[in-house]
């Protein structure tokens, strides 16, 4: 997006560890409850797991059909209310800005409502990404080969505009890097020189951001903000360099299909095109129409390339706005199925056999300890007595371990079945709906283009000579 263009990292980077596969992470962040909104809906199960409260459609039994409309969610990540940002950062954000220091491209998104705290997460993201960054520069071997750029820059109605100097006009973007990256034209990237610097840098750009703050809440909410930051290193002779974007997006309220009929399409047209990538891409789709939008021209690099990207998902708790979080948590379940179908094999499954079979190695070595200890404090005679009573028990004890073992394990592939069946279809509901979303853009794209056509018809009344010099 800047003038510069990126170098692939493995080019220079051999000793590195490439990341092979692509992995969209997928974490749900729960803002705390307001008393203006109603009684709390989402309840928090587990640090991965929480529960939508669902309106009870049947008076006489309130508690049963509650129970059984609610609904689990299951994400790589959720964050409570309490959580803090220091918790977000470290579990979202840190690997990620390891990987820029090593010269690999990674990106964060704030995916959410108005008001689901999108912006109180990236702020928080922002700060530490580069506070982290500058650390890490200066307890290198030689942290003078590091150079830190930064942009910052907003996306509003697929308009680009230059947070770090906001009296320039929209910025045009060209596909002219030499990579093939798109460049954003006339985009200022200041070198950052420290974290005191990089925190003026966003607080001017924040201000700008919110130039009208009557139209605050309505600005950010339709605008996309990107922060771009690029670290350089010199390394005999080459450049590796890496970069990380964090990405405050619009209003997710904004997307759906009600929302452009009742706004006009072009109002979402970034935010409805990256989700389209992302889904294309975790889908393992041989073509991604980056195309599409602004945003997602940008991040080419980013979404199709082999980088770690995030999403994090806001909602905000209260029953008041339960029609929003319904439709925040299914695109971040969407989401996140998909790519854990990518990583089921590779991962899950064997991380989980191998948990099992940690935990049975380490009742093993407790009961040694166990044994040892006995020893040591029983009298010989009684340890005799212990050890043949252990013995004769042993055989037992075995039997039903195995049988413990055997249930559990056909217990688990049954479950994995089921879990595979379910993302597969998953999966296919996902590709019907995108398909209709694309057929409704074009047919909304030719009903704007024949209304354009019709209109001077009629003024002229020459109809069919209008018409015919058109086609
Ligand atoms: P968005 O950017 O999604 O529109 P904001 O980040 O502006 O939402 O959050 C809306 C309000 O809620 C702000 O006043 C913000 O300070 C507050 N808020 C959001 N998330 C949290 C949180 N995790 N903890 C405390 N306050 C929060
Ligand atoms: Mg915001």
């Amino acid at each position: 997006m800047t003038q510069s263009s990126v170098v692939p990292p493995d080019k220079h980077h051999a000793g590195v560890p490439t990341v092979t596969e692509e992995k969209l992470m997928v974490a749900v962040r729960v803002r705390p409850l307001r008393t203006d909104e109603g009684p709390r809906i989402i309840h928090v199960v587990s640090d991965k797991m929480l529960v939508l409260e669902e309106e009870a459609d049947n008076k006489r039994d309130v508690l049963r059909q509650r129970r059984i409309n609610d609904k689990n969610y299951i994400y790589d990540r959720v964050f409570g209310e309490e959580s803090t940002q220091e918790e977000v950062y470290d579990t979202v954000c840190a690997p990620l800005v390891g990987d820029t220091l090593k010269g690999f491209a990674g990106a964060v998104f704030a995916y959410g409502a108005t008001g689901a705290g999108k912006t109180h997460t990236m702020t928080g993201l922002m700060t530490r990404a580069l506070n982290h960054l500058f650390t890490s520069i200066a307890e290198s071997e030689g942290p003078s080969a590091y150079e830190v750029k930064m942009s910052y820059i907003e996306i509003y109605n697929e308009n680009i505009r230059d947070l770090l100097n906001p009296s320039a006009g929209p910025l045009e973007l060209r596909d002219e890097g030499s990579s093939g990256a798109p460049v954003v034209a006339g985009l200022s990237e200041v070198c950052a020189k420290s974290a005191g610097h990089v925190a003026e840098l966003l607080a001017r750009g924040d201000r700008a951001r919110i130039a009208e703050p009557t139209q605050a809440n309505q600005h950010s909410s339709r605008g996309h903000a990107l922060l771009s930051v690029t670290v350089s290193k010199q390394e005999g002779g080459c450049t590796q360099r890496g970069r990380l974007f964090l990405i405050d997006l619009a209003g997710s309220e904004r997307a759906g299909l009600r929302a452009r009929r009742l706004e006009g399409a072009h109002i979402n047209r970034s935010l409805l095109a990256l989700g389209n990538c992302i889904m294309a891409l975790s889908g393992g789709a041989r073509y991604v129409n980056y195309r599409d939008s602004k945003l997602t021209r940008l991040l080419r690099e980013v979404l199709g390339g082999r980088c770690r990207t995030a999403m994090v998902a806001h909602v905000a708790p209260g029953a008041a706005h339960r029609d929003t979080t319904r439709s925040t948590l299914h695109y971040a379940q969407r989401a996140s199925v998909i790519t854990n179908r990518i990583e089921r094999d590779v991962v899950e499954t064997p991380m989980q056999l191998s948990q099992y079979r940690s935990v049975i190695n380490d009742l093993r070595e407790e009961i040694a300890r166990l044994k040892l200890k006995m020893k040591d404090s029983r009298s010989r005679e009684d340890l005799r007595a212990v050890e043949d009573e252990m013995d004769e028990k042993q055989p037992e004890n075995a039997e039903h371990l195995k049988t413990l073992r055997e249930a559990i394990v056909s217990t688990f592939k049954q479950q994995m079945r089921l879990r595979r069946r379910l993302m597969e279809l998953d999966s296919h509901l996902l590709g019907l709906a995108l398909d209709a979303e694309r057929q409704h853009a074009a047919i909304s794209h030719w009903e704007a283009r024949f209304n354009r056509l019709y209109k001077p018809i009629n003024l002229s009344g020459s109809r069919l000579s209008t018409q015919q010099s058109y086609r």
